[in-house]
C-alpha cells in the first residue's frame, strides 16, 4: 500500500480511463476524490466502494473549479483526466464546441494545477498526471479542437515540469491510442456522418486501422501507469509524454 497516507483527485473519474486510475490509487491506500458527471446512484455506488468524496463540478466553469479544489482541500496526486471530443470538418465546426473542448480539455488542467501546487510544493512531495493522448503526437481529420488541447497540453505539462522540477513534484502526460469507453462510442454516429461510413468500417477501418496491434487499450492498462509514475522510483521522469497506443504512433 505505497499511497497510504496520499490523497489523489482525478477528474473525470465516475466513468473510464478515470475510474480505472481511481481503482488502482485506492487499491495501493490513496485516498480518492472522485470528479465527474452521472447516474446519482451510481456515483453514490463508487464513493462506497472506494470510500471517497465525489464533487460534481463542471470543469469548463473555472469559478466550479476553485470552488472544488478549495473544498477538497490538499492533494498530493491530481490527475487531470475529464475530456471531450467534438468531431465535424472544421468549416462546421460549431464555435461554441470549439470554447467547451479548450475549457475542459486545456483550461481546466491549468486551473486544477495551479490550485494544487502551492502545498505539494511545500510538502516536497506531488505528482501532476494529465491524461492527453495519441492525438497530442498525431492529428486526424474533424478533431480540430481536441487535437489542438492535446497538443497544448504537453506543451503546458513540460513547463510545469521544469518550473518544478527542483521540488519533489513531477509533472507527465499519459498518452492512450484508443480506449473503448463512452468517449469512443460517443464519437461513433459524428464519424460515421462525417466519413460515409458504417458503424462496423468507423471501428475497424477508422480506429482499430490506427493501432498495429489491432486492439483496444482497456482502461486499466492507462491506469497501471498512472499508479507507476506515483511511485518513488517514477521520481525522475518528469516532463514526459508516455505514450500507450498499441504502436501507433511508432509509425
Ligand atoms: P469517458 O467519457 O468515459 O470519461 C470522461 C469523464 O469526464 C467522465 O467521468 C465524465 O463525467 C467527465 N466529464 C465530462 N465532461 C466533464 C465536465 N465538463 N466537467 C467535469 N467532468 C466531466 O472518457 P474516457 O475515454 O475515459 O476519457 C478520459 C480521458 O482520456 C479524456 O481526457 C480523453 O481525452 C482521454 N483519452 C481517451 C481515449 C479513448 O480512446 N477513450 C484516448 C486517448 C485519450
Amino acid at each position: 500500500m505505497f499511497l497510504s497516507g496520499k490523497r489523489a483527485l482525478i477528474t473525470g473519474s465516475t466513468s473510464g480511463i478515470g475510474l480505472a486510475m481511481a481503482r488502482a490509487l485506492h487499491g495501493e491506500g490513496a485516498e480518492v476524490i472522485l470528479n465527474g458527471f452521472g447516474d446519482e446512484a451510481e456515483i453514490a455506488a463508487l464513493r462506497d466502494e472506494l470510500s471517497a468524496t465525489h464533487f460534481g463540478a463542471d470543469l469548463t466553469d473555472a469559478d466550479a473549479i476553485a470552488e472544488m479544489m478549495s473544498e477538497a482541500g490538499p492533494v498530493d496526486i491530481l490527475i487531470n483526466n475529464a475530456g471531450m471530443q467534438h468531431v465535424a470538418p472544421v468549416e462546421e465546426f460549431p464555435p461554441e464546441k470549439w470554447d467547451q473542448v479548450i475549457a475542459l480539455n486545456l483550461t481546466a488542467p491549468f486551473h486544477t494545477t495551479r490550485h494544487a501546487v502551492p502545498h505539494m510544493k511545500k510538502t516536497g512531495w506531488g505528482r501532476l498526471i494529465n491524461t492527453a493522448s495519441a492525438h497530442s503526437l498525431t492529428a486526424s481529420p474533424f478533431k480540430s479542437a481536441y487535437n489542438a488541447t492535446k497538443h497544448g497540453l504537453v506543451g503546458f505539462t513540460k513547463t510545469v515540469a521544469l518550473e518544478l522540477a527542483q521540488t519533489g513534484v513531477t509533472a507527465n502526460c499519459i498518452s492512450p491510442g484508443y480506449v473503448w469507453t463512452t468517449l469512443i462510442e460517443n464519437q461513433i454516429p459524428d464519424t460515421m456522418k462525417a466519413r460515409g461510413l458504417t458503424r462496423d468500417q468507423v471501428i475497424n477501418d477508422v480506429l482499430l486501422a490506427k493501432q498495429p496491434t489491432k486492439r483496444f487499450v482497456q482502461p486499466h492498462e492507462v491506469a497501471a501507469f498512472a499508479l507507476f509514475l506515483c511511485q518513488e522510483e517514477a521520481g525522475n521522469i518528469t516532463g514526459s509524454n508516455q505514450s500507450i497506443d498499441g504502436g501507433w504512433t511508432a509509425e
